[in-house]
């Protein structure tokens, strides 16, 4: 274990602002668990992640019925982690990045439904709701096959409720689509970042969705409080939902499976590092705080956000958390990646991160499509621009004097040859083929 002390610089948030990409290393990172953080980590154990997975293993015949996608997977949401070594090839010339070990993508931009990251948390929310109102109102028991919520009968039930969410437009998706699916009535508040074509495909399940001059926060603000005047309406609230949180964290027991069927070995030698796009910290920090659970202190997780909106950066770095916007240090937040998007960050999130996060690093615009088009040329596989962020640790660990660092002081240095690490594709299965063009054609 590491005290805190010893490495205990403080970041000059002022950094941020010069528009170049950094990265921060958690200062915490590796240190013991106070007794209020093993109190909230208590609070939401594994136990409740396994609740999760029981849970969407309950609904698998629902979500098989319904999205016959899902037919060979028998009704999991679940993607693929595959090799990348001609990506890692094409990093280490183009960008000098030295990476040792093998680079491994997960593909939750190919997830089922929302094909993104979202359709983990989001759909989860929107079942866990459902089960809720299923079981009060007597239409199923536990012991019930879920596949009749899909008759008519229960279709009609549930189109006297209504769900509301805030987005930036994945998240969204995947509560939009899916509640749709359920027979609820849905509206999403969307930011003003959000793309227009998944406020088409929205429209297009029946969503009503409502569109925002503002940011996120915005958005979720003003969702928040038109659902809280229905007393039908459920609002999914992205800044402090533990429910979209556990169905992330559910990705980490699942890549376990993964990993060991694939004969991938993470121990104490055998280091894993995952690096993941971070927006308000929902996504990345449920599967981080899985991951943690589930491999300890042989995973090293690491978010990354775009230079603009590094919001959860300037959250756990002031120890501030969610009192602290990008704007209050004179960024703008607005940056291409429509994912992450957020000036904000969920403190719920942060401060659950304070032991467990290895660092945040920042990425340009620029790079993310650039990442897009290495991608593309070498693996075949298409990304949208926030997914893209991911490559960034991947591209710059050995090259920032704190990442150095970070590996010495956690004895990582010699074990790097046999280290394994995931890039985490957290969305793009959706972007329509016109927009794809677009972005393979932009250069910032
Ligand atoms: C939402 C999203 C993220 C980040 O998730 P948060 O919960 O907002 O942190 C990353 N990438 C993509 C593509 C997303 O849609």
């Amino acid at each position: 274990m590491i005290e805190r002390q010893e490495l205990k610089p403080a970041f000059d948030l002022s950094r941020l602002t010069t528009g170049k990409q950094l990265v921060w290393i958690n200062p915490e990172a590796g240190r013991t668990e106070t007794e209020e953080e093993q109190a909230q980590a208590v609070k939401l154990t594994m136990v409740d992640v396994d609740d999760a997975e029981a849970r969407l293993q309950r609904f698998a015949p629902f979500i098989k019925r319904c999205f016959p996608e899902t037919d060979a997977a028998d009704g999991m949401i679940e993607s693929a982690l595959v090799p990348v070594p001609k990506m890692q090839g094409r990093i280490n010339e183009k960008y000098g990045a030295k990476l040792s070990g093998r680079l491994y993508l997960k593909l939750d931009s190919h997830l089922p439904i929302a094909g993104s990251i979202k359709a983990r948390g989001g759909i989860y929310e929107v079942l866990k709701h459902t089960e809720d109102l299923a079981l009060e109102h007597g239409l199923i028991t536990l012991k019930d096959s879920y596949e009749v919520l899909a008759d008519d009968q229960n279709r009609k039930f549930f189109s006297r409720y209504t769900i509301q969410v805030g987005s930036t437009g994945n998240l969204g998706l995947s509560i939009g689509i899916m509640s749709a699916a359920v027979g609820y009535q849905v509206i999403v508040h969307m930011s003003a970042d959000a793309r227009e074509w998944k406020k088409e495909l929205l429209r297009s399940h029946g969503v009503t969705v409502i569109e925002y001059e503002s940011d996120y926060s915005g958005a979720v603000k003003s969702g928040r409080k038109l659902s809280e005047q229905d007393p039908y309406s459920y609002f999914v609230d992205d800044e402090n939902s533990e429910n979209l949180f556990l169905g992330y964290a559910v990705a980490a027991k699942r890549l376990k499976t993964q990993l060991a069927a694939q004969e991938i070995i993470v121990d104490g030698e055998h280091p894993l590092f995952v690096y993941i796009p971070c927006g308000v910290g929902g996504a990345p920090g449920g599967v981080a705080f899985g991951l943690k659970r589930v491999f300890g202190d042989s995973v090293h997780c690491f978010f990354v956000e775009p230079v603009e909106a590094p919001c959860m950066l300037a959250g756990m770095a002031s120890g501030l958390h969610n009192d602290i916007s990008v704007r209050d240090i004179g960024l703008s937040g607005i940056t291409h990646a429509d994912g992450l998007a957020v000036g904000r960050p969920s403190g719920f999130v942060g401060k659950m991160m304070e032991p467990l996060l290895g660092g945040i690093f920042t990425v340009s615009d620029a790079n993310l499509y650039e990442y897009l088009r290495d991608l593309l040329d070498t693996e075949e596989v298409f990304l949208e621009p926030s997914a893209c962020a991911a490559f960034a640790g991947p591209v710059m660990l050995n090259r920032y004097k704190e990442t150095k660092e970070y590996l010495r002081l956690h004895c990582l240095e010699d074990k790097m040859a046999r280290a394994v690490h995931i890039a985490w594709a957290t969305g793009g299965n959706l972007v329509p083929e016109p927009v794809r063009q677009e972005y393979r054609n932009t250069f910032l």
